[in-house]
């Protein structure tokens, strides 16, 4: 029995920040990388984000050569790692000594052996609750390291992923889409675009009418040609305002009188 589960057995079901477990990876143990093959990896927008910039490649052809995509219980767009054809189904990142693209690493692969079980009342009240996995094969389980979860957060670089997907959530968690189920193709189309293929969503704002119907500050404008956590966080905006209909951007003027003119209304 590991440790981990010994603590179970003392009711320590969910661990706060504070509070211990037991856990060590390393190349020494016979499983390493056991868990990096047969699994499924869902992706979020930051961990594409991070993936393809650490890859130097496109979101397009990121998307393309190692995601599929899904489709979640609400109608838009879910995207998966593709795991490779071979027998075990190996991550394509994987290598004899560890994860190829550790650095930028999912934040799945990252959180694990934790899972977070907080719920909406306690993320409201900023209250965070993480169990450990029980993975049979996993032996790093039953090594002697002890760490507390908010050590092991701080080590894998969890706060930034967190503070990203906190954007990403101010969509997904909306009480506006919780129960709806969406097949329009457009709207999914715009969703997985903005949330994924952020290359796409930057040639969208420049060079279609975008810019010609809302008002971005020049300033503004230049991040988004550059940065792209910035263009993130605004392709997040762009979702509120035309998924959720909340006035965060700003049409221009000019259209808003032309729309008048042609609708009559005053
Ligand atoms: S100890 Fe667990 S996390 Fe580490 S390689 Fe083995 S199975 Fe994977
Ligand atoms: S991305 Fe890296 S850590 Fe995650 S499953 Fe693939 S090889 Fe393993």
């Amino acid at each position: 029995m590991t440790k981990n589960k010994e603590n179970k057995q003392q009711g320590l079901t969910v661990l706060t920040p504070e509070d211990h477990f037991f856990f060590e990876c390393h190349q020494g143990l016979d499983c390493f990388t056991r868990c990096c093959r047969n699994i499924t990896i869902f992706l979020t927008p930051y961990d594409i984000l991070r993936m393809k910039n650490g890859l130097k490649m496109s979101s397009e052809d990121f998307l393309s050569t190692y995601t599929a995509t899904l489709v979640g219980d609400s109608g838009l767009p879910v995207v998966a790692l593709k795991m490779q054809d071979d027998e075990e189904k190996s991550c394509p990142f994987v290598t004899s000594k560890g994860c190829k693209i550790y650095e930028d690493r999912p934040w799945s692969c990252r959180i694990y052996p934790l899972k977070p079980e907080s719920t909406k009342i306690t993320e409201k009240s900023e209250k965070e609750y993480y169990s450990v996995m029980d993975v049979s094969f996993c032996l790093g389980l039953s090594e002697d390291k002890v760490l507390t979860v908010k050590k092991w957060k701080e080590e894998q670089g969890i706060s930034i992923y967190r503070a990203m997907e906190n954007f990403f959530k101010k969509i997904t968690m909306n009480e506006f889409l919780s129960n709806k189920k969406i097949s329009n193709k457009n709207i999914q189309d715009m969703y997985y675009m903005a949330c994924y293929d952020l290359d796409r969503f930057r040639r969208f704002v420049f060079e279609s009418k975008f810019l010609k119907l809302f008002e971005v500050k020049p300033e503004t404008m230049e991040n988004l040609k550059k940065d792209d956590v910035e263009l993130y966080k605004f392709a997040m905006r762009w979702l509120e305002y035309g998924l959720l209909g909340q006035q965060v951007l700003k049409v221009k003027p000019d259209v808003i009188k032309a729309k008048k003119q042609e609708t009559g209304i005053e």
